[in-house]
């Protein structure tokens, strides 16, 4: 996948090319990064990117004609099927199906935002999608930019050592993870859950899938509002339901319980 990212701050993501799972798919080939930095772009001495807002009001806004030289050169070199996405706190919300479904791109060109964001005539004439990480408002739109980055090289095939740990994932099937132990086998006087000890593979199987659903039960429940299971899950979250009581998963005060 070739990723272009437009940023006053490209050496913020040395962050990600320079260690971890992301710099390791980036010298396998699995992608590439390019930079294109806005004020490389300017013509004045101080290579100016920003101007006060139009009607007043605090801080700057990108202006336009940095911004397009830049997506121009970064389109002129990423493959045809190029998506161009703003990242903004007013985008969609970027989930882990979003990041699945970005694997199959060829090329996505990430816009990052700075000041007071940019000035709105560009998003309407260049821009394909916005995307939001979370509803706050961050600084730039590097840490964003990263943040999907990493979230969609983790799908791209041979990133990981072990395809099979994002298939075990948070947020695949829409329910959290189980919870994880390594050893020693005793901290404390806690223990490792005897169902993971027993070398039963059956076993083990239907212990992690019932913590998951009794995790997601316990502090996600929204996220199993209105999905159809099947029996063995209804079975399992039954009795998690069970074990957690009435009131657990209760939220402003209706019961959801329709799963
Ligand atoms: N005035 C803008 C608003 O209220 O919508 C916020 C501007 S913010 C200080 C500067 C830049 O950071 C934005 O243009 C965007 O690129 C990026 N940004 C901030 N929060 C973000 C979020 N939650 N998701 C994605 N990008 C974000």
């Amino acid at each position: 996948m070739w990723l272009g990212v437009i940023s006053v701050l490209p050496e913020m993501f040395d962050a990600v090319s320079k260690d971890g799972v992301f710099s390791r798919a980036l010298a396998a080939g699995h992608l590439s990064l390019n930079c294109f930095n806005p004020r490389d772009y300017t013509r004045d001495k101080h290579r100016t990117v920003d101007d006060r807002p139009y009607g007043g009001g605090p801080g700057m806004v990108m202006m336009v004609a940095p911004l397009l030289a830049a997506l121009l050169d970064a389109k002129a070199q990423a493959p045809q099927r190029t998506r161009v996405v703003f990242m903004s706190p007013q985008g969609r919300r970027f989930d882990q199906q979003n990041a699945i479904a970005s694997k199959g791109d060829e090329g996505i060109i990430l816009i990052c935002g700075r000041y007071e964001g940019i000035d709105e005539r560009f998003i309407s004439a260049y821009v394909d999608e916005e995307w939001s990480i979370g509803d706050y408002v961050l600084s730039g739109g590097e840490l964003p930019a990263m943040v999907v980055m990493d979230a969609i090289a983790r799908h791209l095939p041979g990133t990981l050592g072990n395809q099979q740990s994002v298939i075990d994932e948070s947020h695949l099937d829409g329910t959290l993870d189980y919870p994880q132990y390594t050893r020693p086998e005793k901290v404390g006087t806690e223990s490792v859950p005897e169902e993971l000890m027993s070398g039963d593979h059956n076993r083990t199987k239907r212990f992690r899938r019932s913590q998951a659903l009794k995790r997601t039960l316990e502090r996600r429940p929204d996220l199993l509002t209105g999905r159809v299971f099947d029996p063995l899950d209804r079975q399992l979250l039954t009795a998690c339901a069970q074990q957690l009581g009435p009131h657990s998963v209760e939220k402003d005060g209706e019961k959801k319980q329709d799963y």
